[in-house]
């Protein structure tokens, strides 16, 4: 039999009829997420139709992209700040209640960012399809599952037939191999990856971390990694479930159970690449090489190690213009540069482990004058989490912002947002232009460098205050 990859095998279970030359494959889809933003349009397509949500019970929803994350606007003391917010709440409710979705609304304990409450359910399971109008969908291929962002009009597509119409995508190794230097995290990892990939290398491609270094990182990390494969070009990015996933997994209130659970492993444990099974490109990368890395620039491609200067310009316009954009000049530091505003959280660095790498630099030391550190969780789960272990102590004694959870500052659609001109130090994972805030500046780095950065009131290298 011919050696297959973990793509492939998760491709060819679902796939209903295989794409022609004329036409794309259609997919059979697991499990759909579904969140305020991107689905108002998708439920109003069905209504207008007269067509139900063809598979109810494989559809999640949650509210997060522009919920507050203020306490007395989440609980109801006070109406939610945002009209459109709100408005976009409503819609939701109203739309879960009449289609039959199970949505975790703003006061249920299970809400949080799409990408951190499903893999926490357990929902988010090995060799799945699972699509959501949301780009950093690629996050639960941490768990093999093959995952990624779908527009508005495909959201209604799904809702309607539980299918969707796909090229299918080529294969791409990315093969890392060694331990990671103390102090560079997950984030570093793919930071520095999309650094040597670029931020169109991985189009039209699925991605596989690969190596020993991937598997040794705990499924928080995988998910981190996974998470920014959009921001390599690719369609999604995946990792073969081992024995961390299954441990991860286990107990999840969604996960199998009994003889369902042995069941389940033995299937997932198929699914690993074969060997010999050949790729469509692959990179190597050596992890006992990086340092924690720092963008400059307007895309997660411009990124350099936090002791390295920006790149000099040669003469690109596009580079130019981005420079001009962010205040620096090619040839400059990036360590010591002035912070204005951090924020930890987002569906990339939002879950328990982030909090506690954070908190491990906050404790015991306070945030620089003048500097704004917002820490929002990626979810309740996770808010409950760390304040169970102190963790929200530990903040508010640095003198942090700790909040209800959601999106928040990664996008700003929820008024948490970075005002013109300021530099935003942020674990999120988009720095385009006015991504936080219109003329906003951001700059994406692991928790352990916000927080060394908070602590600074300047860019810093966070292996220093280890
Ligand atoms: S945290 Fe940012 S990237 Fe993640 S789901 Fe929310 S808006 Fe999308």
């Amino acid at each position: 039999m011919t050696a297959r990859t973990l793509f492939e095998k998760v491709w060819t279970a679902h796939e209903v009829l295989a794409q022609t030359p004329e036409t794309p494959a259609v997919l059979y889809v697991d499990l759909h997420l579904i969140h305020e933003v991107t689905s108002p349009q998708a439920f109003s397509v069905l209504k207008s139709l007269g067509l139900p949500v063809r598979r109810p019970e494989r559809t999640l929803a949650t509210m997060d992209h522009s919920t507050p994350t203020r306490t007395e606007q989440v609980f109801g003391e006070v109406p939610i700040a945002l009209d459109a917010a709100a408005r976009q709440v409503r819609e939701l409710e109203r739309n879960a209640a009449e289609f039959g979705v199970e949505l975790f609304g703003m006061r249920d304990s299970r809400r949080g960012i799409v990408h951190v409450i499903s893999p926490e359910l357990g929902a988010t399971q090995p060799g799945m399809t699972i699509v959501c109008g949301d780009s950093h969908t690629s996050t639960h291929g941490a768990f093999g599952a093959l995952a990624f962002g779908i527009g508005s009009t495909e959201v209604g597509h799904v809702l309607a037939t539980q299918c969707l119409l796909q090229r299918k995508p080529k294969t791409f190794a990315v093969n890392v191999e060694g331990k990671l230097p103390l102090g560079v995290t997950a984030k570093d990892l793919i930071l520095a990856i999309i650094g040597r990939v670029g931020v169109s290398g991985g189009t039209g491609h699925v991605i596989e971390y690969r190596g020993s270094t991937i598997r040794a990182l705990s499924m928080e990390q995988r998910m981190t990694v996974c998470n920014m494969s959009i921001e390599a070009g690719a369609r999604a990015g995946m990792i073969a479930p081992d024995d961390t996933t299954f441990a991860y997994l286990e107990g999840r209130p969604r996960a199998p159970r009994g003889a369902e659970w042995h069941a389940a492993v033995a299937r997932w444990q198929g699914l690993a690449t074969d060997a010999g099974a050949p790729f469509g490109a692959s990179v190597d990368i050596d992890a006992a090489t990086l340092e924690p890395m720092i963008t400059y620039g307007t895309n997660p491609g411009m990124v350099v190690p936090i002791s390295a200067p920006i790149p000099r310009s040669t003469g690109d316009a596009a580079y130019d213009k981005a420079l001009g954009y962010m205040g620096f000049h090619g040839g400059d530091a990036m360590l010591d540069k002035p912070v204005n505003v951090v924020f930890i959280g987002s569906c990339t660095n939002g879950r328990l482990e982030d909090l506690e790498a954070a908190a491990r630099i906050l404790k015991g030391r306070k945030v620089a004058p003048g500097v704004h550190l917002l820490i929002v969780p990626g979810s309740q789960q996770v808010k409950r989490e760390a304040e169970k272990a102190g963790l929200d102590e530990i903040f508010k004694s640095a003198g942090a912002d700790w909040r209800e959870s959601g999106c928040s500052m990664c996008l700003g659609m929820n008024g948490d947002t970075v005002a013109a001109g300021q530099y935003s130090v942020s674990t999120s994972n988009r720095n385009f232009e006015g991504r936080q805030g219109v003329g906003a500046r951001t700059l994406l780095v692991s928790p352990l460098t916000a927080a060394a950065s908070a602590v600074r009131g300047r860019i810093t290298d966070p292996r220093g205050l280890l």
